[in-house]
C-alpha cells in the first residue's frame, strides 16, 4: 500500500506568472489553502497588463476580497508565522527593497541577520523588524551592478544562513526568482503560466503535477510574456508528483476541522488495523538493536512517551526511551552507537526532528520515520518508514495524527515482541464510534467543559504507561483554550502540586485497564477532601462521593478512548472560551523553523 500526501511546511509562500488572472481567485484562494501552516498575517504583491500594480499586507486570516476585481499576471503571496519582529502590517510579507522595485517573500530565519545588517548594509533603513526583509534589500542592491534579477537572487540567498525559501518580484518586469534552501518549493505549470507554492495544498486545482525547486538552485519563472526557460526545463527533467485533489479551505465555523477530524479517528484505527504490514521492516530492524529512542515534538512527543512506555512494560529486554526531539541537538550523547531511534511527525518536516535525525545519523544510530507525509523531508532521511495513514490534519491541534501515531505505536511494539495487542485496534475502533454517538457522554463532556471554561487552572492525573494520555489531555487544554492544564502523576500529586487544589478546582483522573486503580481512587479521595471538582475517566470511579460520580466521563480505561474525549474536552472549551482551536493564537501546523 502507498500513501501519497503533500508535504508541507509552515509559512507558505505562493506565487504566479503568465496569462491574466484575478488576485482573489487564483492568488489569495490558494494562499488561503495554506494559512493553516502560519496564520498570523498575510500579504501579496502583484503587478498587472499595465503594471498598475499593488502591495497588501495584512494582519489575521487570508482575505480573499481585499485585492478587490483586481487582475494580475505575476504576483506572489506568504502567509507569515513570525520569527522577528511582532504580528503587524509592517512586519507583514511581502517586503520590498529600498526603491520598492523588488518585492519578497521569504520562508524560514536569516541565521546571521545581525552580522548582515551590520557589515554589509550598515546604512540601510529597515521598515519592519523582520530579518526577510534584509534579503530584498541585498536583492536590491545587487540589481545596482546588474539587472539581471536572477543572478541578484542568487548573490544575494548565497550571503545568507539558515533554512530559508524566497521568492522574489520584479515589479518592473513581472519576473519571478525562487531559491530555497532546505524548505521545498514547488513549481507547476498551468496554460500559459508558472505557479509555485511552498505546499501542495496551494497547488491543488491549479496544476496537476508538481516538482520541486532543488536546494540552492536558483531558478526565474520568467516574465508574463515569457516563461523561465529554466524553469520549464526542470518541469521536463525533474521528478514530478501528482498534485491530489484538495477541498479548497471554506471559512467554516470554528473548530469545524478538529471536530471532523476527531469524528475520523474510528476509520483511521481501522485503516492501521488492516495496513500492519506497513510496520514490520520496521520491527525487523528493531529487533536488531539494542536500545530504542523514541522522540517527536508537542502531541508526537507523547505518542513515543507512550509508545516507550509499552515496549518497556513489554519487558522482553528491548531497553527504550522517550525524549523531546527538541532535546536531542544539545545533547547528542543522549543516543547511543547502536540505537535506533524512532521518529513520530505528522508533517515530516518539523526542523527540530530533522536535527534529532541528523544527530542520530552522526551518532551511527539507525533511524524509523513514522510519518503521515509520504514524501516529506523526514521520509527521505531514515532507513525505514512507517506511513501513520491518517490522512490529511488540517485543524492546528493534533488528534487524528496522535491518536495515530499511538496505534502506529502499539504495532511496532506487538511486531517486537510477538504480542497480539493490536488485533483489538479494531475493537478499538467500535469503541470510539460508540463514544462519539454517545449522547451521555456529549453531556458530560460539556458539564466539564462549562465548569472548565470559567476556571484559570485545570489538573489531568494519571500514572504508569498512562501519563502520556494525560500529558496530551493537558495539552490539548491549553493549546485549543489557553486555560493552564498540567498532567501529574497519581504519586507524585501529594508531593507538592495538592497546594494548587482549592474549591472547585477541576481534575481529571484517568484510571488504566485492569486492576490498577487503587492509587488513582486514593487520590481521588485526597483531592475531593480538600475541596476539588473530580472528573473520572476509566474504571473503578470511586462510588461514595457524590461529585465524583457526577464527574464520571467513561469507565472505559483505553487510551484510545481516553485521548479522544480529552480532545472533545478541549474542542468544546475552547468553544465557549471564544477560541477556534482549528487556529489557535501564535501556533503553526508545523514547525519548521528551530
Ligand atoms: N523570519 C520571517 C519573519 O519573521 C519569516 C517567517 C516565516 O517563515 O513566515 O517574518
Amino acid at each position: 500500500m502507498r500513501w501519497q500526501w503533500w508535504g508541507c511546511v509552515v509559512c507558505g509562500i505562493f506565487g504566479y506568472v503568465g496569462e491574466s488572472v484575478h488576485v482573489g481567485a487564483a492568488i489569495l484562494e490558494p494562499l488561503r489553502a495554506m494559512e493553516y501552516r502560519g496564520y498570523d498575517s498575510w500579504g501579496v504583491a502583484y503587478t498587472g497588463d499595465r503594471n498598475e500594480g499593488a502591495v497588501i499586507r495584512r494582519v489575521g486570516r487570508v482575505a480573499v476580497e481585499a485585492a478587490g476585481d483586481a487582475e494580475a499576471r505575476a504576483a506572489i503571496g506568504h502567509t507569515r508565522w513570525a520569527t522577528h519582529g511582532d504580528v503587524s502590517e509592517r512586519n507583514a510579507h511581502p517586503h520590498l527593497g529600498a526603491n520598492g522595485r523588488i518585492a519578497l517573500v521569504h520562508n524560514g530565519i536569516i541565521e546571521n541577520v545581525d552580522q548582515l545588517r551590520t557589515q554589509v548594509l550598515p546604512a540601510c533603513r529597515m521598515r519592519s523588524d523582520t530579518d526577510s526583509e534584509l534579503l530584498a534589500h541585498l536583492v536590491e542592491r545587487r540589481l545596482r551592478e546588474s539587472d539581471d534579477v536572477r543572478s541578484a537572487v542568487a548573490s544575494a540567498f548565497a550571503l545568507i544562513e539558515g533554512t530559508n525559501a524566497c521568492a522574489v518580484l520584479d515589479r518592473a518586469t513581472g519576473e519571478i526568482v525562487v531559491a530555497a534552501h532546505r524548505l521545498p518549493i514547488r513549481l507547476g505549470k498551468t496554460r500559459g503560466a508558472l505557479v509555485i507554492a511552498s505546499d501542495l495544498a496551494a497547488l491543488s486545482g491549479t496544476v496537476e503535477t508538481a516538482v520541486v525547486v532543488p536546494d540552492d538552485v536558483v531558478v526565474s519563472l520568467g516574465t508574463p510574456d515569457r516563461l523561465g526557460v529554466d524553469a520549464l526545463q526542470l518541469l521536463d527533467l525533474a521528478e514530478a508528483v501528482q498534485v491530489p485533489g484538495f477541498a479548497r479551505t471554506t471559512r467554516g465555523e470554528p473548530g469545524a476541522s478538529m471536530r471532523a477530524e476527531i469524528a475520523e479517528q474510528p476509520d483511521v484505527l481501522r485503516r492501521i488495523a488492516a495496513s500492519g504490514d506497513l510496520a514490520r521492516h520496521a520491527a525487523r530492524l528493531l529487533s536488531r538493536t539494542s536500545r530504542v529512542v523514541f522522540t517527536g515534538c508537542g502531541s508526537a512527543y507523547h505518542a513515543a512517551m507512550f509508545t516507550s512506555e509499552l515496549l518497556q512494560e513489554a519487558a522482553n529486554g528491548l531497553a527504550s526511551t522517550a525524549i523531546p526531539a527538541s532535546e536531542l541537538l544539545a545533547r547528542p550523547a543522549l543516543i547511543h552507537s547502536g540505537d535506533t531511534l524512532v521518529a513520530f511527525t505528522q508533517s515530516g518536516e518539523t526542523a527540530d526532528v530533522i536535527d534529532a535525525i541528523a544527530v542520530a545519523r552522526d551518532r551511527d544510530a539507525t533511524v524509523i520515520g513514522v510519518v503521515n507525509m509520504e514524501g516529506s523531508t523526514v521520509a527521505g532521511l531514515v532507513d525505514a518508514v512507517v506511513p501513520l495513514c491518517a490522512g490529511p490534519e488540517r485543524s492546528v491541534l493534533a488528534t487524528k495524527s496522535c491518536l495515530a501515531m499511538i496505534a502506529r505505536g502499539r504495532q511496532l511494539v506487538d511486531a517486537v515482541t510477538g504480542s497480539q495487542a493490536c488485533r483489538t485496534l479494531e475493537h478499538e475502533a467500535c469503541r470510539l464510534e460508540t463514544a462519539l454517538g454517545c449522547e451521555t457522554h456529549r453531556s458530560r463532556i460539556g458539564a466539564l467543559a462549562d465548569h472548565l471554561s470559567g476556571r484559570q487552572s485545570a489538573l489531568v492525573v494519571a500514572g504508569g504507561a498512562h501519563l502520556p494520555v494525560a500529558l496530551e489531555a493537558a495539552l490539548k487544554i491549553k493549546e485549543g483554550s489557553y486555560l493552564h492544564a498540567e498532567a501529574v502523576r497519581t504519586g507524585e500529586l501529594k508531593h507538592g502540586v495538592i497546594a494548587l487544589i482549592d474549591d472547585g478546582y477541576p481534575c481529571i483522573l484517568l484510571a488504566p485497564e485492569g486492576n490498577q486503580v487503587s492509587r488513582l481512587r486514593i487520590a481521588a479521595d485526597e483531592l475531593a477532601s480538600r475541596g476539588a471538582a473530580v472528573y473520572w475517566m476509566g474504571p473503578g470511579a470511586p462510588a461514595a462521593r457524590d461529585h465524583v460520580q457526577h464527574g464520571l466521563l467513561t469507565d472505559s480505561g483505553s487510551p484510545y478512548v481516553q485521548t479522544m474525549l480529552g480532545q472533545m474536552v478541549a474542542l468544546e472549551t475552547a468553544l465557549r472560551r471564544g477560541v477556534d482551536p482549528d487556529f489557535p493564537r501564535n501556533l503553526a501546523k508545523s514547525v519548521t523553523v528551530r
